[in-house]
């Protein structure tokens, strides 16, 4: 019943503090709250993301069951089933880094770094996933019964929970209103989870090297951002060490920050964020430079396809897997 690392009462804290916000919108407080707090709301549907994303690589409990319950809750905020972390992040993007294959890549159709490609990246990173999700689920469904099974339960709590409080919210507060506090509480929220998330795995690894053995990731370093959104700003030494505890990023960090490129290193996400989209139309030498070797540039000098390759159900299939275990998989040994 109890977190494995004790660093992860705080994360079931805040998941806590996600559904008691919704509760309180849903108690009679007028519009003007519901509206006030949807921030608030949104803040914790992105730690939901990051959470499920956290949980996916290291269960937050030994117990199965509870993982999986713990699943189901994240997905209502997260706005999707969590299993889907499994084949787009876990078996594709941990695997290929940004290089050809992973369907998340940030150069598809441009290699530019600008607003326009930033904020577009979410829909053809979305369109481009489902093909490891689709195929995912195809194999679970031909040789794996079990996962299948969870793959669609995951699926209709998902939907069955949302559309519950969508009625719910209905029924206490009119049609009208009752869309407007879901909308506001819960759907929006989780709208800007994925979206932020997805621009946060574009912003890490625009213009990195996945050639290189530390560059191959952008990392924001800031104190509050990593507090608040559970050190996702380590990146680099995520995907060195996807295994890892989220708690214990910052000082596997330290140990190699000194090989890292220093425009890989960025303090602030904010001032980053303000340099890359507003001053670089000024001064460009303020906006990110292809770090070392491109992802497109494989050193052999083989043609690249953009296809992502299969995802195997393999161990990803197994019940631990589903429950979100750690794969331990080295991406320079597939290189
Ligand atoms: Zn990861």
């Amino acid at each position: 019943m109890l977190p494995k690392n004790a660093a992860d009462y705080r994360t079931l804290l805040w998941i806590g503090l996600a559904v008691a916000l919704v509760g309180v919108q849903y108690a009679n407080l007028g519009l003007g709250w519901v509206f006030g707090l949807a921030l608030l709301n949104a803040y914790f549907a992105l730690c939901c993301g990051i959470i499920a994303h956290n949980h996916n690589h290291c269960p937050i409990f030994a117990n199965k069951r509870m993982n999986d319950v713990l699943g189901h809750l994240l997905s209502l905020f997260y706005g999707y089933p969590t299993f889907v972390w499994i084949p787009t992040h876990n078996l594709n993007h941990h695997k290929h880094v940004n290089r050809a294959g992973d369907a998340t890549i940030t150069w598809r159709y441009s290699d530019r770094h600008n607003l326009l490609v930033a904020a577009t990246y979410f829909f053809v990173s979305a369109y481009f996933q489902a093909v490891p999700v689709k195929q995912f689920i195809q194999k679970a469904k031909v040789g794996n019964r079990k996962l299948y099974r969870k793959i669609q339960l995951q699926y209709a709590v998902w939907i069955g929970t949302w559309l519950s409080l969508l009625v719910l919210a209905m029924c206490l507060h009119g049609w009208k209103r009752g869309l407007l506090i879901w909308g506001f509480s819960i759907g929006l929220p989780s709208l800007f989870s994925i979206w932020t998330i997805m621009f946060f795995n574009y912003e890490q690894h625009v213009h990195t090297d996945p050639w290189s053995e530390h560059n191959h990731s952008r990392n924001f370093t800031g104190k509050w951002l990593n507090f608040l959104l559970f050190n996702n700003g380590y990146h680099g030494v995520h995907h060195e060490h996807p295994a890892l505890h989220w708690s214990r990023l910052p000082e596997a960090h330290a140990k190699i920050a000194g090989q890292i490129d220093p425009e890989l290193k960025q303090g602030s996400m904010w001032w980053y964020v303000l340099k890359q989209f507003f001053l670089a139309n000024f001064w460009p030498q303020l906006g990110t430079q292809q770090v070392g070797r491109a992802p497109f540039d494989p050193p052999g000098g083989q043609t690249t396809s953009l296809e992502s390759d299969e995802v195997e159900l393999g161990e990803a299939g197994t019940n631990a897997r589903m429950a979100g275990g750690p794969l331990q998989h080295d991406y320079r040994k597939a290189a």
